[in-house]
């Protein structure tokens, strides 16, 4: 039986582990293509082999997301290898969590460039072709913490809510002509994320956080709507999470 994404060809940013990892092999099962990038080359070509597995192309691009040349050389890739993308996911993403006095500038631009840059510059880079063609999906992953503040979060939260405004002020450029942006805002998710810089591995809460797949299924949810609808924003949370 065909996918619902028969033939789609989706980008994944920050694609070589956790979330990002998840969700090319979820949208693969549905039948797309996908361009997998992150800075991990090693790991994109054993994702890319599961990727074959399923009788899906994949294309490994090893790339810095926050970087205008890297991203460009993305661009680039991807249209030469399948012509056009139909969904690109902002997934691409980092953090350090503390009091505000432990965040350096050094790691505050760290923080914006990887999460926040690097979403404008691939936005840019996709967006156009996909207003021309009237159909394209533009999914973020954004976080609970881009929607209210957090304790230790400050800049996280930051550059969270960045993309929050980011998303919801593209929505209108892209409504009428048949691109729909979706924002998903999960709370704790059991990845590597932030750990050696505010999470541990051996953290015991880490099993009840949601699981990298549970994320994946939401942007498969977001981008598989039917036509005349659209999903802005999906909010997550493991049961052990309050809201
Ligand atoms: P993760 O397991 O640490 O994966 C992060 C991904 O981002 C990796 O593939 C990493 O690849 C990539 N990345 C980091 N810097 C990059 C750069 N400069 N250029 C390109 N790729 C880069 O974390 P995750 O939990 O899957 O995080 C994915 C997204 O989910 C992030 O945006 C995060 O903010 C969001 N999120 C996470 C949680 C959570 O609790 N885990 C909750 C809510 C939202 P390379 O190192 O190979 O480049």
């Amino acid at each position: 039986m065909p996918g619902r994404l028969e033939d789609k060809v989706a980008v994944v940013t920050g694609a070589s582990r956790g979330i990002g990892r998840a969700t090319a092999l979820a949208l693969a099962k549905q039948g797309a293509h996908v361009v997998i990038t992150a800075r991990a080359e090693d790991e994109l070509n054993t994702l890319a082999r599961e990727i074959g597995e399923l009788r899906r192309e994949a294309l490994v691009v090893a790339a810095d997301a926050s970087r205008e040349d890297d991203v460009e050389r993305l661009f680039c890739d991807a249209h030469d290898k399948f012509g056009q993308v139909d969904i690109l996911v902002n997934n691409a993403g980092v953090g350090k969590f503390g009091a505000l006095a432990s965040i350096s500038p050094e790691e505050y631009d760290w923080m914006m460039n990887t999460n926040m840059r690097a979403t404008f510059l691939c936005t840019r880079a996709f967006l156009p072709k996909m207003l021309v063609r009237q159909e394209g999906w533009i999914v973020f992953v954004g976080s609970v913490a881009g929607l209210k503040g957090l304790p230790h979060e400050t800049v996280y939260c930051a550059t969270k809510h960045a993309q929050y405004g980011f998303a919801t002020a593209l929505d209108h450029e892209c409504r009428d002509r048949n691109v729909k942006v979706s924002y998903i805002a999960p709370g704790g998710v059991n990845t590597y994320f932030a750990f050696g810089t505010g999470r541990t591995p051996d953290d015991p809460t880490l099993n009840e956080f949601l699981d990298s797949e549970d994320v994946a299924e939401a942007v498969v949810f977001a981008v598989t709507q039917p036509p005349k609808s659209r999903v802005f924003l999906i909010g997550m949370r493991p049961m052990r999470e309050a809201l």
